[in-house]
């Protein structure tokens, strides 16, 4: 394994082009936060003269938003986002997790304990949250300090309503299967429904495993690869088991995750058997908007709306599954569409960063509100709700409530004028 660690390390040439896109570098401006400071960290890491057990060391290797800008722009194709799970790996190997991203494992290894976490929130939400402000979907204000999170941070919206694989129980054959990862399972269910809307306008059948689990990326990206192995063979199984064509995956992280990261996780692994059940997986997941160009004359039943949208692009759609331009085809047909500046530009969430760097995720998330705001729209639209709750929040805290949050199968549905 260290040899081809070794190999990936010795691809960097140490010219230092990651400096001038790493969103992390824009803000911090020290080496050790960007790709060639991360690769040459780890290298020190395995030839044991450094040891990451202060809270200021582990930084390094943490304040990264596994974003892969980096990795487009490096000449050498330089695996940075690879490089930083293994050292993170590395790091909690010897040193541990902490508390919260321990229960965060266990919990999102079991089906039942996580329905029942959220609903037990969602009970309890009067307490935990300030009434969640209408115009914005950046999710609930904490009324109260908590260990790990500040009294005002916003946190996803919770309830106790039916999650999304709940309300759509079934089984047996059909052309696709719904992932619809755990931010819409739980949060925001209406993009869920939005996309089921669609399907049966279009006649499409569609199930929802009851069975399928949290793909396993916020774990992964914590360095846990025990317990995201264990989560990536559960659903690979239930893929397995399905007697469908397409397995959409509604979350571009999630997508993402198991159409690359499981497969590139058993070559570490060393596990040739699980490497190819992933690669062969990964040929059915698709990203639904992308099915919806690629496989149905959806185009036609559109009508554009009169109203003003633009588009960022989630980093796990974009840069890893290369998705671009098909939302654009569709944002464009139901509405006057502009694209922004830089639309591009990481949003700064990264799952468990914007609980482990609020203030950072924040400033980075900021940058993006004068380019949203420079296009004169009145809808942003994104394909990612982790992207979409980061953003309104960004919106929110610049008085910008005005302009609105919508996912881009959102959007589609409205367009058809149901
Ligand atoms: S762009 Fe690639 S090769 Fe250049 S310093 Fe960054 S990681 Fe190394
Ligand atoms: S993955 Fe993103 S945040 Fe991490 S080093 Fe690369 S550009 Fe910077």
């Amino acid at each position: 394994m260290d040899r081809r660690i070794t190999e990936s390390i010795n691809s960097c040439v140490k010219c230092g082009i990651c400096r001038s896109v790493c969103p992390v570098f824009k803000e911090e401006k020290a080496e050790p936060f960007v790709a060639r400071g991360h690769i040459t960290l780890l290298g020190e890491l395995i030839k044991g003269s450094i040891d990451f057990d202060e809270k200021e060391s582990k930084d390094y290797l943490y304040k990264c938003l596994l974003c892969t800008t980096c990795v487009e722009a490096c000449p050498n194709d330089s695996p940075t986002d690879m490089i930083v799970e293994f050292a993170r790996n590395r790091v909690i190997e010897k040193h541990g997790l902490p508390l919260y991203k321990r229960i965060m494992a266990r919990v999102m290894k079991n089906r039942q304990l996580m329905d029942f976490a959220y609903k037990s929130a969602g009970y309890l939400s009067g307490f935990l949250f300030n009434e969640k402000k209408e115009a914005s979907r950046a999710g609930a204000a904490l009324k109260v300090n908590t260990p790990y999170l500040s009294k005002n941070e916003l946190l996803p919206p919770v309830t106790n309503k039916k999650t999304f694989i709940e309300k759509y129980k079934g089984k047996g054959r059909a052309k696709v299967a719904l992932f619809p990862g755990c931010l819409i399972n739980y949060a925001y269910t209406e993009i869920g429904d939005a996309l089921v809307k669609i399907l049966k306008k279009l006649k499409i059948s569609f199930i929802v495993p009851q069975n399928q689990l949290c793909c396993g990326a916020p774990i992964y990206a914590s360095g846990n690869l025990k317990d995201a192995e264990y989560l990536a063979k559960k659903n690979i199984e239930i893929f397995e088991a399905l007697d469908v064509e397409y397995i959409l995956v509604l979350e571009p992280t999630c997508a993402s995750f198991m159409v690359h990261e499981y497969e590139r996780l058993f070559v570490w692994l060393e596990d040739k058997q699980w490497e190819k059940r992933a690669a062969k997986i990964a040929k059915k997941i698709v990203d639904p908007v992308k099915f919806l160009y690629e496989h149905t004359d959806l185009a036609k039943m559109i009508k554009k709306l009169d109203i003003k949208t633009t588009y960022h692009d989630p980093c796990h759609l974009k840069r890893t599954q290369k998705i671009s331009n098909e939302p654009r085809f569709f944002i464009d047909k139901a509405s006057n569409f502009t694209d922004m500046k830089e639309a591009d530009r990481c949003c700064g969430n990264a799952g468990t960063f914007s609980v482990d760097y609020p203030e950072l995720s924040k400033k980075i998330a900021s940058h993006k509100v004068k380019n949203i705001v420079d296009a004169e729209a009145e809808y942003l639209v994104t394909g990612c709700s982790a992207c979409m709750m980061q953003l309104s929040g960004a919106l929110h805290r610049d008085g910008r409530d005005g302009i609105k949050t919508i996912h881009t199968i959102e959007l589609i549905y409205k367009a058809l004028g149901d």
